[in-house]
């Protein structure tokens, strides 16, 4: 059964509790409006508490010296704990964050393979890096000195995941700092805690000791803000908006802690002239459907050659129309969910209208569905005839709205492309691989995906300009929770 309108408690120490103040808040779930859970408003107090645990449980618990094998075990059966409880993840994707089954293998499928994976590197990792030996000369005479780089663990870690993929972003922070060794606070986001605080209940029954992992959650942004200015807190890895972690990195400035930071996109998907235009189409209206546009990576500026964009629009709208059906993300049958709050409906509605007014040809979408009174609901949104200086190219509209952009040759397609204050992501559409590498490597972005071919569990992630600093994923997620340490002893 969904977890539906349950109340959950946070995690602090090895105990579960309810904030000090007693507050609690409901979720709503997105596409009826209803609560679909309950959870605590904590305080500066209660993520004090936390902060302190966590400490605590770095400079003086086992977890930061245990084995690597230790680590890989306890990674382990936290993905076999979550696998146990897939279906009660997925009722609460669903019900918490309007998380539609075309998205589950991202959502629920892959974290627990990262899990897995990063068990796996717990064991390859290389936390030692023995170094060539040296012949020194020192006031006592020559020596013969050995040295190593010590990967030691980064700390106690803040972290701030988002609302988007839920489990998918905790678990890209839970995996490589529990891996190294570090103890950690999470704090997510007041949008959607209510993943985090059943991934909590599946840590707790495994073996690994109080006061490593803490969840502390609530609307109010002071949580994140005690989190970042914290003298006893190392690391932050911080996932949400530009404006957002531009606060967080000031903040930590002044304890000069380090900064992870994984941020928005305006992402460009190049289609280049030999790509079949009714393959392209779907594609290049994902982000009018995949989990209502609400991705950071998802490419939503698509760049077409002039003589190709009335066709390219017209075999994206084609798609949408013939086979994007929206509704609650209950229903299987539903592609297209709503998106996470009225807010964030009201402020993808800003958008559209300064589309409208900037001269974008609406092709389709740009309203509420009428069939659909409740809910968080929008019409998968297609601009045709786009410039790539109005407001809906050049900024993170964080809903089911795509731009198509026209271009005339492939040299201004990547100045385009590059024409963004961020770099996360981005696409390319060719028959052509040789030709997409060297366009790919053009492109001043974190990541570039050719022909929609993807590898979430090896590669690394992040961003490049405005888009963050640092990257997640694989043995690049793993450095980011390390201090190097170097060591040196007579041979
Ligand atoms: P947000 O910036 O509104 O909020 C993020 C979190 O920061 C929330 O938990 C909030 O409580 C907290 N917060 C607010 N003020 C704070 C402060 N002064 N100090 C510390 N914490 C504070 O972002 P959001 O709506 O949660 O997430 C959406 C954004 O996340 C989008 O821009 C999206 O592109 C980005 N995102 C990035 C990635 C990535 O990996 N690059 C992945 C998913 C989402």
């Amino acid at each position: 059964m969904p977890s539906a309108a349950r109340a959950y408690r946070m995690y602090i120490d090895g105990k579960w509790v309810d904030a000090a103040s007693g507050a609690t808040y409901a979720l709503p779930n997105p596409a009826t409006e209803e609560s679909a859970g309950i959870a605590p408003d904590a305080g500066r107090e209660d993520m004090r508490r936390a902060i302190l645990a966590a400490r605590k449980a770095f400079d003086e618990g086992p977890w930061p010296g245990s084995t690597k094998h230790e680590r890989a075990r306890v990674l382990n059966q936290i993905a076999d704990g979550i696998e146990r409880r897939k279906e009660e993840f997925r009722a609460l994707l669903v019900a918490a964050y309007g998380v539609e089954y075309l998205t589950h293998h991202v959502q629920l499928e892959i974290p627990i393979k990262l899990l897995r994976n990063y068990a796996d590197l717990a064991l390859r990792f290389e936390f030692e890096e023995l170094l060539p030996v040296q012949s020194a000369q020192t006031p006592m005479g020559p020596m013969v000195v050995s040295s190593m780089a010590y990967h030691q663990p980064a700390g106690v870690c803040g972290m701030i995941p988002t609302w988007n993929f839920p489990l998918f972003v905790s678990v890209q922070k839970l995996g490589p700092a529990l891996a190294t060794g570090n103890t950690m606070v999470f704090k997510p986001s007041p949008f959607g805690p209510l993943v985090d605080l059943l991934l909590a209940e599946v840590i707790e029954q495994s073996d690994l000791p109080a006061g490593v992992y803490n969840v502390v959650c609530g609307e109010s942004p002071e949580l994140g803000i005690e989190l970042t200015e914290s003298p006893y807190v190392d690391k932050i890895s911080f996932t949400g908006s530009v404006g957002t972690g531009k606060r967080v990195m000031q903040a930590a400035s002044h304890t000069l802690k380090r900064v992870h930071l994984e941020l928005g996109g305006k992402s460009a998907m190049i289609i280049l002239d030999d790509y079949d235009l009714g393959m392209g189409g779907p594609s290049a209206a994902s982000p009018t459907y995949f989990h209502a546009g609400q991705g950071c990576a998802m490419t939503t500026r698509v760049l077409v050659s002039r003589e190709r964009h009335d066709a390219l629009v017209e075999s994206m709208s084609g798609f949408v129309k013939n086979f994007v059906k929206i509704g609650d993300p209950a229903d299987p049958k539903n592609i297209l969910g709503p998106v996470i709050r009225e807010e964030r409906r009201q402020s993808i509605e800003r958008y559209i209208e300064s589309g409208n007014k900037q001269g974008a040809d609406l092709v389709c979408g740009g309203a509420r569905p009428p069939q659909l009174p409740k809910g968080y609901f929008l019409e998968p949104t297609i601009f045709a005839n786009v410039r790539n200086d109005m407001r809906i190219a050049q900024e993170e509209i964080f809903g089911p709205v795509v731009s198509v952009i026209p271009f005339a040759d492939e040299e201004e397609a990547v100045r385009i492309a590059n024409d963004s204050s961020y770099g996360l992501s981005g696409g390319i559409l060719t028959n052509d691989t040789t030709k997409g590498l060297a366009i790919a490597k053009r492109l001043r972005t974190g990541g570039v995906t050719i022909n929609n071919a993807n590898n979430l569990l090896h590669t690394p992630f992040g961003g490049i300009k405005e888009s963050g600093i640092g990257r997640e994923g694989g043995i690049w997620g793993m450095r980011e929770y390390t201090e190097i340490q170097s060591i040196c002893w007579k041979a």
